[in-house]
């Protein structure tokens, strides 16, 4: 018996992870589910959409399989998810991306993973609001420190990239790499401009590959590399980044192979690990039991794998790719076109994947 914590999240969270649960009992291993609520409707009843409640049952059960959360644009509460990784240091994000055969994709062979640092970069959460004391100090450091004016009516982001941050994080690349038998990382980052952040990001890179003599290693400017992955997505293998580009570049990478719907990922520290999908709580889509949950299905798992099931992983992952290559009960975003009336629920794409478990 495992005990997870489930978060069902926001927007369509609460379908998805339901759909999860059900197909990853279905493979016979036992979960003891202790259900957390957290996000939107939990920082109206409770004041805060992440109580401390949550954070003890991570703590408690070491595993969670979270829905995605709603994060207000702008103003309101800062992201939960983005909280949720730096409480409990969860510092890589872990998304592979891989097409499915029968999948609706541009590209056949993907075979991409991201390893996106989770804890530091524009993402520390660390703002200075328009006008504030602190916006007003920064603007008079840098300006007796560098000569340089930043406009008085600027909100500053800060950006921090650390040496303990970014070894951590590629290494844990190579170790990737190394256990799965893949034959390159790529350390992407944008060193030509930020000579200091990205500077180290890559000067850290480089030294800890010198370590990884087994297997190969590059490097490449974040805006190229997009450019080649919708050239040459082949080429690429293991990719780690700084956490912004590890964002955006993971949403480029779910459109190789084959959308959101398809993109799953794991939240991963030393001590606790939280599953994910890629994609957020699509909102307009609520309640409607329209949308895909393999995502979230293939986040579940990247749980059994990490928890040692990987018979029941295997066996669940084979059932998902023969529900995608049959290409019959999918859900509207994997027919040919999403008016498709004979795309099926949420729910009958798990049924369709537990008929198919053996
Ligand atoms: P989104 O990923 O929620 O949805 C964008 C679009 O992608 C949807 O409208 C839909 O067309 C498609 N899509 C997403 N998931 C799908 C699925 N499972 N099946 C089929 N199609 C799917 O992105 P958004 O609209 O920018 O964000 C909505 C909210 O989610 C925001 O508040 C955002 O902050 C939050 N968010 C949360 C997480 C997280 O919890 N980890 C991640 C990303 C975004």
């Amino acid at each position: 018996m495992h005990k997870a914590t489930l978060i069902p999240g926001d927007g369509v969270g609460p379908e998805i992870t339901q759909a999860a649960k059900r197909v990853l009992e279905a493979t016979g291993v036992s979960f003891e589910w202790d259900i957390q609520n957290a996000g939107e409707e939990v920082y109206q009843k409770e004041g805060t959409p992440l109580p401390d409640r949550v954070l003890e049952s991570i703590r408690k059960n070491k595993i969670a399989l979270k829905g995605p959360i709603t994060t207000p644009v702008g103003s309101g509460f800062r992201s939960v998810n983005v909280l949720l990784r730096q409480t409990l240091d969860l510092f890589c994000c872990l998304r592979p991306c891989k097409t499915y055969s029968g999948a609706k994709t541009r590209y056949e062979n993907v075979d991409l993973v991201i390893v996106r640092e989770n804890t530091e970069d524009l993402y520390a959460g660390i703002e200075y609001k328009k006008d504030s004391e602190g916006a007003e100090s920064i603007i008079e450091l840098v300006k007796n420190t560098t000569g340089k004016t930043i406009r008085q009516d600027s909100a500053i982001s800060i950006k921090p990239i650390s040496v303990y941050g970014t070894e951590r994080i590629v290494r844990y690349a190579f170790e990737y790499a190394r256990r799965n038998k893949r034959r390159k990382v790529t350390a992407v980052h944008k060193a030509n401009i930020m000579k200091y952040s990205d500077g180290l990001f890559l000067e850290v890179a480089r030294n800890v590959a010198k370590k990884y003599t087994d297997i190969e290693f590059e490097d490449k400017i974040v805006d190229n590399i997009c450019m080649q992955l919708v050239q040459k997505p082949e080429l690429y293998d293991v990719l780690v980044l700084p956490n912004l580009y590890g964002d955006i570049v993971s949403d480029l990478a779910a459109g190789l192979i084959g959308g959101l719907g398809l993109a799953p990922g794991a939240n991963i520290g030393d001590e606790f690990a939280v599953f994910e999908a890629t994609h957020g709580s699509a909102p307009k889509y609520k309640g409607l039991n329209k949308v895909n949950p393999m995502a979230m299905i293939l986040s579940g798992i990247m749980m059994l794998r990490h928890i040692g099931e990987t018979v029941a992983a295997e066996k669940l992952e084979n059932a998902l790719a023969s529900v995608i290559k049959e290409g019959e009960f999918v859900t509207y975003d994997m027919k040919p076109t999403p008016d498709d009336p004979t795309a099926v629920t949420t729910s009958g794409v798990a049924d369709a994947i537990i008929g198919k478990i053996s």
